[in-house]
């Protein structure tokens, strides 16, 4: 095979033109869905698309899709995807990344004068993040009919504007319903957000999945009692309680389930005063693995465990369970292709879990999907000083092309 490459310089400048718009002064971007900042980036990207003769078009949720005809009438678009709304205090690659990769692999095929049997679409999922309107993922959600339009529609911001009506206003309102777009294959590349790439350097990491999430609420409950005139041996303190629970959450996730993580991440303390022995307290407990059954059994030892130290220390535990988002495991054939790829064109690479959920957790719901993740410095992300460097954008873009030109002519 001819050894072709996506273009790196110009695969830098789309991503950098993009991160002008709604550019904050730390170097980061703000671009909440559906707002004018995201109106532009979208009106970039659609006269980008259009410029270069490509199709353009939106659905009833605001998804866009830009596509690069097949010569096959009948077989389904190899798609690829990612969104181009940000956190508030976002970075420059988050989201970006994927659309713009896609969008270079289909600019470099049509350049290259290839034609492949199936269209190959490059989608932008209207609010991945989820910050303006709950819930996160919601294009690639109504897309995959994990949520209904309806139920999209109906999302209210803080300022009691609705999804719906902030959609029209930005002028992105298609007619086409989401499920209605079939695909063949969905393919997401993303940079980490994480240390693992860069810190055993490689290259490219070929995801297979994306781990599962357990969220519990705990609540304590000791006595309010005088904080001078309490012994020591005398107390309910809630608090107290509760921080040995934190530590016994750490030791569970370390020392006997090797590859989890565990979160406490919000804590309340009642009546919270300075001289009063804390009564009550409220936390969250966040756990994370690659396998269901895992969480589970952590979730059981969580509970014996919480249950003891509340003994000892003479106070009430309840916990409840907040949610549960299942593990996510990506299709075979889409991994292995992804790994021909990478081993062809010579990248060190990592078969590696996602650690944060995706468009494509959502997508593979209805389309065989896998992802592909590049290295960002020191794993910072959600951070306007989220860094990638051009070079590994470019190999993520490069074994996003050999795959879908792969994909292209699957049957
Ligand atoms: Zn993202």
């Amino acid at each position: 095979m001819k050894r072709i490459n996506i273009d790196s310089t110009r695969l830098w400048h789309t991503i950098m033109e993009m991160a002008k718009i709604g550019a904050t002064p730390k170097g980061g971007v703000k671009r909440l869905a559906l707002t004018e900042t995201d109106k532009a980036a979208r009106d970039l990207f659609c006269f980008w698309a259009e410029s270069d003769g490509f199709d353009c078009e939106c659905d009833s949720v605001g998804n866009i899709y830009v596509t690069l005809r097949g010569t096959s009438k009948d077989m389904f678009p190899v798609l690829i995807g990612s969104h181009l709304d940000t956190q508030p205090t976002g970075g420059k690659f988050d989201g970006i990344y994927g659309v713009m990769a896609g969008y270079e692999v289909i600019r470099t095929i049509k350049e290259q004068g290839i034609k492949t049997s199936r269209p190959i679409t490059v989608v932008n999922w209207t609010n991945e993040e989820g910050v303006r309107f709950a819930p996160a993922m919601a294009g690639s959600g109504v897309f995959s009919g994990v949520y209904t339009e309806e139920e999209i529609y109906n999302s209210k911001d803080n300022k009691g504007m609705t999804f719906e009506g902030e959609l029209k206003k930005i002028g992105y309102m298609g007619n086409k319903k989401p499920i209605d777009y079939k695909a063949g294959i969905y393919i997401e590349p993303h940079i980490e957000q994480g240390p693992i790439l860069e810190s055993g350097n490689y290259k490219i990491g070929i995801v297979k999945g994306v781990q599962g999430q357990l969220s519990l609420d705990v609540s304590v409950t000791g006595f309010e009692s005088h904080s001078g005139s309490t012994p020591m041996n005398m107390r309910k303190d809630a608090l107290l309680s509760s921080s040995r629970m934190c530590l016994a959450l750490n030791r569970i996730a370390t020392e006997q389930f090797p590859g989890s993580v565990a979160t406490v991440g919000r804590m309340i303390v009642q009546p919270g005063a300075r001289n009063t022995v804390p009564g009550k307290t409220f936390f969250t407990v966040d756990i994370r693995h690659p396998r269901k059954e895992i969480l589970f059994e952590m979730e059981a030892k969580i509970k014996q465990h919480f249950q003891n130290i509340a003994d000892e220390t003479v106070t009430k535990v309840e916990i409840k369970k907040a949610w549960f988002t299942p593990p996510v495991v990506f299709d075979n054939i889409c991994v292995e292709t992804l790994r021909k790829s990478a081993e062809f064109l010579g990248y060190n690479f990592k078969e590696m879990v996602s650690g944060a959920g995706h468009d494509a957790c959502m997508v593979n719901n209805k389309v065989p999907g896998c992802m592909i993740f590049v290295p960002c410095e020191k794993g910072i992300s959600h951070n306007e000083l989220e860094k990638a460097v051009p070079e590994d954008l470019a190999a993520g873009a490069n074994v996003l092309l050999y795959s879908v030109m792969d994909f292209a002519e699957k049957k």
